[in-house]
């Protein structure tokens, strides 16, 4: 029987120490060097042409692609038989995150050493990965991924490019179109998907130079303007046979696979994204006046510094803990490489439900750190001199592309149900332990007067809640409680409500492990869990009064409001000295101020 921290979804049904959650302070000297080097690629390689490849010139973005290519940062992951180092996921998630405020070039980044060269380490033969790793690991080869199509977006499987296998056997012929590919202008290697026999939904690797495969014209963007983004075409293009990826079939598994670490790696991308815009915000506000005074004297403005940190903290911790959990697991290398990525790839779907539940919460998150930043820099944040300006626009599509977050939503939790109805995850005891302190009135656990005692007696109290519900909102459904899956405002608020469960325990975990640790900022973690924590809390109130009142009437619907009032009695939090006193800190260090270094 797998340990629960092996389990998916296990936050849900146990209480979590802060000793096994992996937080960023935990990053290791050789994982933090990489921070360095990807920072100083960014600061020598990256800033003196950022405005040029903001007007988007394939040939300096490739050039630029070359340069990090030479400074190691696509082999990370890849392993040293294919020309890589073969590290871990942690090292390649610290990258991640330091290049993420290149914008659009984090994202030809983020392709090439994810869905443009994955599917091949994850599924291709020892032949494909000989042909294509090497090069992709050095920048040679360009990777890009072609999944969506004009007619299909969300519901990916229902593409209509079709491969029909030659007479004589040794190629595919395929025919058909992809929409919105990232890299499209720059790519020397496709992975496109098509249907065999225009029903069997497989992948295929596609070199550029392929007959009868063109590339489309840019697409001009709201943002990540320094990206390629095309459309691709086949017609008749004939794929050798050796070139199929996977099974046929079987392209659905390549598909979802990849798109489970990607959600992840985006949301730590995320990250870096908010401490560049919080540390352009702080030093914005420090120099600018008005009224006589800077602008981060004023308490608003300090409110406004405090929600980003906060935020950036909340997604970071979660991103982390996340990672941390998955790369514990696929570390243990004792066995062959095979097994070892077979490992890798059962661990990421264990925990696909934490990767969506970061891709969905991180994005959004930058949503209001970009929003927030503009408005600090008030008229100048509207222009495009001032950085925000494009982190403003860049972030848009955090929340679209890796599967919007509305299908992400849905994935949360109707993954979580369908784990609960085949067994795989114990949530109806849970539910049934929630009923039965309904029931029996059973006292609410005692209080915690250690540091941080109240939130982590309040976290408890909010699974309560959370399995209370599912409980009575399932048994309105039955006998049909597959029937839910189609009430999509109910999945949503589900959805909502684990991800704010997840947010608000990885925080307080993170600040409890510092304080165990004896950190001297110990302090300052109390004071970005307690801000962080109220809009927790009152998302949670929210959500809960929202599900009661749109499934429940009259008797029933007041009887479930009172038992979640009762216990939903959160500690008294003010926001007002919480969000100065993280203002303050933020404005010492002129930027993030939980830096790891
Ligand atoms: C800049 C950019 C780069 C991209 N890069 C790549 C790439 O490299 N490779 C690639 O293959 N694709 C790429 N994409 C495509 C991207 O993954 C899709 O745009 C995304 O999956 C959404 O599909 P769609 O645009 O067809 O929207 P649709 O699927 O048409 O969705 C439109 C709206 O309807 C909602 N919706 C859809 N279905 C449901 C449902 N069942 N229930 C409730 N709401 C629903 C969506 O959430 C969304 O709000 C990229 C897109 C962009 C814009």
């Amino acid at each position: 029987m797998a340990s629960p921290k092996h389990i998916g979804y296990a936050f849900l049904l146990e209480d979590s120490s802060g000793e096994n959650v992996f937080t960023p302070e935990d990053l290791s000297p050789e994982q933090l060097e990489f921070m360095r080097v990807t920072r100083e690629f960014v600061s020598k390689d990256f800033e003196p042409v950022r405005h040029d490849l903001e007007k988007l010139d394939r040939d300096l973005l490739r050039a630029t692609l070359q340069k990090a290519g030479e400074a190691g940062l696509f082999m990370i992951q890849i392993p040293e038989e294919y020309g890589g180092m073969g590290l871990d996921l942690l090292s390649q998630m610290v990258v991640i995150e330091s290049i993420a405020p290149t914008g659009g070039f984090s994202v030809a980044y983020g392709v090439q050493t994810g869905i443009g060269s994955e599917p091949i380490l994850f599924f291709g033969t020892d032949d494909q990965k000989q042909r294509y790793l090497p090069r992709l690991a050095t920048g040679e080869m360009i990777g890009a991924y072609g999944l969506t199509e004009p007619g299909s977006g969300s519901d990916a499987l229902a593409a209509r490019s079709t491969a029909v296998l030659s007479s004589d056997q040794t190629h595919y012929v395929l025919n058909g179109s992809k929409i919105f590919i990232s890299n499209g202008g720059i790519a020397d290697l496709f992975i496109i998907f098509a249907k065999v026999d225009g029903q069997h939904f497989t992948a295929f690797l596609v070199e550029r130079d392929t007959p009868g495969f063109q590339v489309g014209g840019e697409e001009a963007k709201l943002g990540i303007k320094s990206s390629s983004t095309t459309a691709l075409t086949f017609q008749d293009m004939k794929v050798p046979r050796e070139n199929l990826l996977g099974e046929i079939g079987k392209g659905h598994k390549i598909a979802l696979n990849i798109l489970n670490v990607g959600r992840l790696k985006l949301g730590m991308g995320v990250v870096g994204g908010m401490k560049d815009a919080l540390g352009r915000s702080v030093r914005y506000a420090l120099q600018r006046k008005q009224f006589g005074k800077a602008l981060v004297e004023f308490p608003l403005i300090q409110q406004k510094l405090a929600q980003i940190a906060a935020c950036t903290y909340a997604s970071e911790s979660a991103a982390y803990r996340t990672a941390g959990s998955i790369n514990q697991i696929i570390e243990d290398r004792s066995e062959s490489e095979s097994a070892s990525l077979d490992k890798t790839l059962a661990t990421l779907e264990e925990f696909s439900g934490e990767c969506a539940i970061n891709k969905v919460f991180d994005s959004e998150c930058l949503a209001v750190a970009a929003d927030e930043a503009v408005q600090i820099h008030g008229g100048y944040g509207f222009c495009e001199e001032y950085r925000v300006e494009a982190t403003y626009r860049d972030a848009r599509i955090a929340r679209i592309y890796e599967g919007t977050n509305e299908i992400n939503r849905l994935f949360i939790a109707g993954n979580l149900l369908k784990r609960t109805q085949t067994g795989r995850l114990a949530l109806l005891q849970a539910i049934q332990q929630a009923q039965k302190a309904v029931l029996e009135r059973l006292p609410d656990p005692p209080a915690d007067s250690s540091p941080l005692g109240d939130i982590l007696t309040a976290i408890p109290n909010a699974k309560r809640i959370f399995h209370l519900l599912v409980g009575l909102v399932s048994q309105k459904f039955l006998p049909n409680m597959e029937k839910i899956a189609d009430e999509q405002e109910i999945m949503a608020a589900f959805a909502d409500l684990i991800i704010q469960i997840y947010v608000l325990e990885s925080i307080t975990l993170r600040a409890v492990k510092r304080i165990r640790q004896g950190d001297p900022r110990s302090g300052l973690h109390q004071t970005v869990v307690r801000y962080q924590a109220i809009e927790c809390f009152e998302k949670i109130d929210q959500l809960a009064n929202r599900l009661i009142d749109s499934v429940f009437r009259d008797d029933a619907r007041l009887t479930h409001r009172a038992i979640v009032r009762k216990w939903s009695h959160w500690p008294h939090l003010n926001r007002v000295e919480l969000g100065r006193a993280l203002a303050r800190e933020c404005i010492a260090a002129e930027g993030y101020p939980f830096v790891v270094q």
